[in-house]
């Protein structure tokens, strides 16, 4: 009976949090698991050739609840030797003749659907392990991101034997073909805010074209993509296709981004650090360079729109994971004609969003991921207040421990503030007005991102020139965050280079090879 009623919040709690992230079409089970309070932690080390290792250093880092500030457990602190170690594994499983090059097409995406099936089985565990080390709330852990994950991996297994090459018509007597080849061995740099999901974004399309990998997690959250690897054991991915090295940005991050013997690097996190992972490439070997970076997404609302539709997405396109989405609509531009109004219910919403331990199913937002995160935030907020913007809701911490920010929002925001130009990657909602088109396009798209944007309007004709005068990598009209494997996801200008997802994903891990026969001419 308490698991039913349980399961009826966590799902409710789910659909109101998430909203188009969450996978509408999914079949409720009648009782779903209760949280584990305290999940064991199992893996704390460094995962190379299907086994756990000591960093070589002896080294280790702590991982925090951020709910409490207490440390959750030490892990072991990866470095260059560590990495070199992992690249080595990765090279002879990458080697010609080897098990996994060996294997049937089909079969790698065998090997993911295995996976699949793991995560799937481990669920609960896995949901409940991620609310403790990022903070999500267990109900979105559960319904978005668990979710999507192993959607992630069926979508990518069902490619590992359908990326075909061409045949192509070169002039001359030649039979001419192309090969779509595995890059060969992968750098794969993942951030803190969906650690599962970012695990399996990357892992998905690398392993289904053939590559081998080597993964450093963020400091923040290591335990989840250290449960991953041995699942990845578990489902029979042979020893060196996946090494996971946690450790810091500087040392076991710098060390795959600037590693002579990796053909690639995929990079997921901030500009900044993107920046240096892009020259670090360039430096060592001019491997090749996938970046998903930050935003400053602009969310659009005209007075056509359904004002309650565009209210609510608008609410969570900007506090869902507690702010901390590099889509987040963080630039709310809003109608003149409805700027008061609008105003007013945007703040209510806010305060009523509930605020406090994310393994309770009422919350709808826990802490922020660290103290250096929850610092910034609430210093951009008194920059909100500095330069003149109206704090119409929240504007300091929630609590007095572990890292909650109560949901804030500020109206009155001008373009050039702190707060409409960084990306906070907090629960932090700028309303500005605007008053026509023209002025409207000029502004969203004055920013040196471009990752998403999203407009609210019944006008068609208003939809599809937005679509188009937008630069960004996603345009959602009526909603924000509908997400997928199947949809293409990336950057426009500084918030990245490339796309990840769906079949446009496959390109970055794969190489052309074009194959040219002369034709024996008949008769000759
Ligand atoms: P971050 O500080 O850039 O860190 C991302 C990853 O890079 C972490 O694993 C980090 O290790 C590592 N790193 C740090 N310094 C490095 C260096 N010098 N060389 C190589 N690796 C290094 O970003 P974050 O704070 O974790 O994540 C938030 C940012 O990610 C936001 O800006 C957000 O917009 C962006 N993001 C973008 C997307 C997208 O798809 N476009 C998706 C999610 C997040 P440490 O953990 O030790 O610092
Ligand atoms: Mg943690």
């Amino acid at each position: 009976m308490f698991a039913r009623k349980l399961a009826t919040q966590v799902l409710r709690r789910a659909q109101g949090a998430s909203l188009n992230v969450l996978t509408r079409n999914t079949v409720a089970t009648a009782a779903a698991p209760q949280p584990i309070q305290e999940p064991e932690i199992h893996f704390n080390k460094i995962f190379i050739n299907n086994e756990w290792h000591n960093a070589s250093s002896g080294k280790t880092f702590e991982t925090v609840n951020p709910s409490t500030g207490v440390k959750i457990t030490d892990i072991a602190a990866g470095d260059k030797r560590d990495v070199d170690k992992a690249v080595k594994a990765a090279k002879d499983a990458f080697k010609l003749g080897s098990p996994w090059r060996r294997i049937d097409a089909s079969q790698r995406g065998l090997l993911l659907n295995r996976l699949a099936d793991l995560i799937e089985r481990d669920r609960n565990y896995l949901a409940s392990l991620e609310t403790l080390d990022n903070g999500k709330t267990y109900a979105n852990s559960m319904a978005v991101d668990l979710e999507l994950t192993i959607r992630c991996y069926r979508y990518y297994a069902g490619w590992a034997d359908k990326n075909h090459g061409k045949t192509i018509p070169l002039d001359g007597n030649f039979f001419s073909y192309t090969r779509h080849e595995p890059v060969g061995v992968v750098g794969q740099i993942i951030p803190w805010n969906f650690p599962l999901l970012m695990q399996a974004w990357k892992l998905g399309p690398a392993l289904a074209m053939g590559n081998t990998v080597v993964m450093k997690p963020a400091e923040q959250t290591p335990l989840t993509a250290l449960y991953v690897a041995q699942l990845i054991a578990e489902a029979g991915f042979p020893a060196g296709v996946v090494n996971i090295v946690p450790g810091l940005g500087e040392s076991a991050g710098a060390a795959v981004s600037s590693h002579p013997e990796l053909d690639k690097v995929a990079f997921t996190g901030s500009t900044e650090v993107g920046r240096k992972v892009m020259v670090a490439a360039a430096e060592s070997n001019l491997k090749r360079v996938t970046l998903e970076l930050g935003g400053k997404s602009p969310t659009i609302v005209f007075a056509d729109s359904d004002l309650d539709n565009a209210l609510a997405q608008t609410h969570e396109g900007l506090f869902f994971n507690h702010g901390q989405c590099c889509c987040a609509g963080s630039r709310t531009f809003v109608e003149g004609k409805i700027y008061d109004q609008f105003v007013e219910r945007a703040a209510d919403l806010a305060k009523k969003r509930v605020v406090g331990n994310p393994f309770d199913a009422q919350t709808a937002q826990g802490p922020q991921i660290d103290q250096e995160q929850f610092d910034k935030i609430l210093g951009l907020i008194e920059s909100g207040k500095k330069e003149g913007a109206k704090l119409i809701a929240g504007g300091k911490r929630h609590g007095d421990r572990g890292y909650f920010i109560a949901p804030t929002v500020f109206s009155d925001v001008k373009d050039n503030m702190r707060i409409a130009v960084e990306e906070i990657f907090g629960p932090v909602q700028q309303l500005l007005r605007f008053d026509n088109m023209d002025e409207l396009v000029e502004r969203a798209n004055n920013t040196i991102y471009g990752l998403a944007a999203s407009v609210m309007t019944k006008d068609l004709d208003k939809a599809l020139y937005l679509s188009s005068a937008l630069r960004a990598g996603t345009v959602w009209i009526n909603c924000h965050n509908a997400l997928g494997s199947q949809a293409p996801f990336g950057g426009f200008k500084q918030s990245g280079i490339g796309r990840e997802l769906g079949e446009y994903a496959l390109e970055a891990y794969s190489e052309v090879k074009t194959v040219t026969i002369a034709v024996p001419k008949k008769n000759s």
